[in-house]
């Protein structure tokens, strides 16, 4: 995943504005965050693991002074959590910066033209690979546009780039659009921010999003636009279903409604007779409402969150991420003593959350758990930009509904049907990118195809 934003305007704080934008995409990447400014003359970066709040402090605010900015906060997928990943990228000469939202999953057209050009490309993510190809166009005397024009073709994923040099700022996204990008305005500015969630943090006016396939170029105040490659709007759906935040807009729906209707349509298809409805917080809350609504069963919020900590999911190693179950969610035994209850969660993944979490439901004295998922089974790993490459973890593509059922110690399990997924954006199926669900991959994911299997 990871969470980007950008700020081009006339105060000399763009970098300031940058660190509030990012605050606001912190649950799109917690391993660490930075920011690089322009001055005008040069670009000046600073970078941290962790999360916003831990990686900055006012003295390092202070010196990113200039009108242009971009951020990234770090969600990582294959590269492992590590200092040398952190982003933005300026890599040693210092001419360009870049942040990344996305995963390629096939590098090998990209390694081979750098290979070709004498780059050594051992131990490079996707996104340093990106830098270093754009940072070779310009070296070469391309301009910040062509640059990116000569580079796209080779960049074979889902990516949403901001790219800065001294003087300008470009945003850019592939031609599926399988990652979110929006555009602001500001009284004296542009803002780039992967969700309009952060526009609203700086009192950025939304105008639109970057189009698939688009290179949005800011310059001297001015914006201009170049479609670099034909657009085929693929929005990867769990943008909807689990990862932006429920007050940002995607394709013209606020993220917030298309939950409650997957709610809504979850209690159509399986309504059960309980006592009271409860979501697994903070991404369920939504589909709860929804579904509570619906059925006309009282909502009830028997699981409580410690709003401190990150997202158990993002914790590297599946010991620390058991630990961070624990203390991640306790129960309130009143809203679940003697009661039949339904618990609705946004998506089973692992399904390690959730078997911990019916424990605890039963403990606090639950009669009856009936879980339902507001998410259709998710058999198919995903290789562009969320973090489930492996099939062998996603519990749907290793056992039947029954099993898990079992497995998760549920006395019923449901899941959304696929037709109720796609009613409930109120958007038509095409415009998606569905493969977690449906096994079919808009962008060519090259080898990976052949560790996986189309028949679960
Ligand atoms: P699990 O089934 O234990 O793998 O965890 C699933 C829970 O983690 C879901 O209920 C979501 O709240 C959350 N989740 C789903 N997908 C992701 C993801 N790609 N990254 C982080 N958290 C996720």
């Amino acid at each position: 995943m990871c969470g980007i934003f950008g700020y081009v305007g006339k105060s000399i704080n763009a970098a300031r504005l940058t660190y509030f934008g990012l605050y606001a995409l912190q649950h799109r990447g917690q391993e660490s965050s930075g920011i690089t400014v322009s001055d005008g003359k040069t670009l000046k970066t600073y970078k941290g693991m962790g999360l916003v709040a831990q990686v900055y402090n006012e003295a390092h605010l202070e010196k990113l002074k200039g009108p242009m900015a971009i951020g990234h906060n770090r969600y990582s997928t294959y590269a492992g959590s590590f200092f040398e990943h952190t982003q933005p990228f300026t890599g040693e000469e210092n001419i360009v910066a870049l942040a990344h939202n996305g995963n390629l999953p096939d590098t090998r057209k990209l390694i081979e033209f750098l290979n070709l050009k004498g780059f050594k490309t051992e131990g490079c993510s996707d996104s340093r690979l990106m830098h270093i190809t754009i940072t070779h166009f310009l070296r070469k005397g391309a301009s910040l546009e062509e640059a990116i024009k000569q580079a796209f073709p080779l960049f074979v994923g889902a990516f949403c780039l901001l790219v800065m040099t001294k003087d300008k700022i470009a945003a850019t996204r592939d031609q599926f659009g399988i990652r979110p990008l929006s555009i602001g305005t500001t009284n004296d500015g542009f803002v780039f921010a992967s969700e309009t969630c952060s526009l609203d943090t700086v009192n950025a006016k939304f105008i639109r999003d970057v189009n698939p396939g688009e290179m949005v170029v800011i310059e001297k105040g001015k914006l201009r636009s170049y479609q670099i490659a034909p657009p085929k709007q693929n929005l990867d759906i769990f943008e909807f279903v689990y990862f932006s935040r429920p007050d940002s807009t995607l394709l013209g729906k606020r993220v917030y409604k298309v939950r409650r209707n997957l709610g809504k349509e979850l209690a159509k298809e399986n309504p059960i007779k309980a006592d009271v409805v409860m979501p697994v917080p903070d991404s369920s809350l939504p589909a709860a409402v929804g579904y509570a609504s619906t059925i006309k069963l009282p909502l009830e919020f028997g699981l409580v969150k410690n709003r401190y900590l990150g997202r158990t999911f993002i914790m590297p190693d599946q010991k620390l991420r058991d630990r961070g179950v624990q203390m991640n969610m306790n129960t309130i035994k009143e809203v679940i003593n003697g009661k039949n209850v339904v618990v609705i969660d946004d998506s089973i993944v692992r399904g390690t959350t959730i078997k911990k979490l019916i424990r605890n439901i039963r403990e606090a004295g639950a009669k009856k758990v009936h879980l339902l998922s507001s998410c259709p089974p998710i058999r198919y790993p995903d290789f562009y930009g969320i973090d489930t490459p492996i099939q062998k973890n996603l519990i749907a593509a290793q056992m039947s509904i029954k099993d898990i059922e079992k497995f998760v110690g549920a006395d019923s399990l449901y899941y959304l049907s696929y037709k109720g997924l796609i009613k409930a954006t109120e958007l038509q199926e095409d415009v998606f990118c569905t493969s977690c669900f449906t096994g079919n991959y808009p962008i060519d994911i090259g080898d990976h195809k052949n560790g996986i299997r189309f028949d679960v």
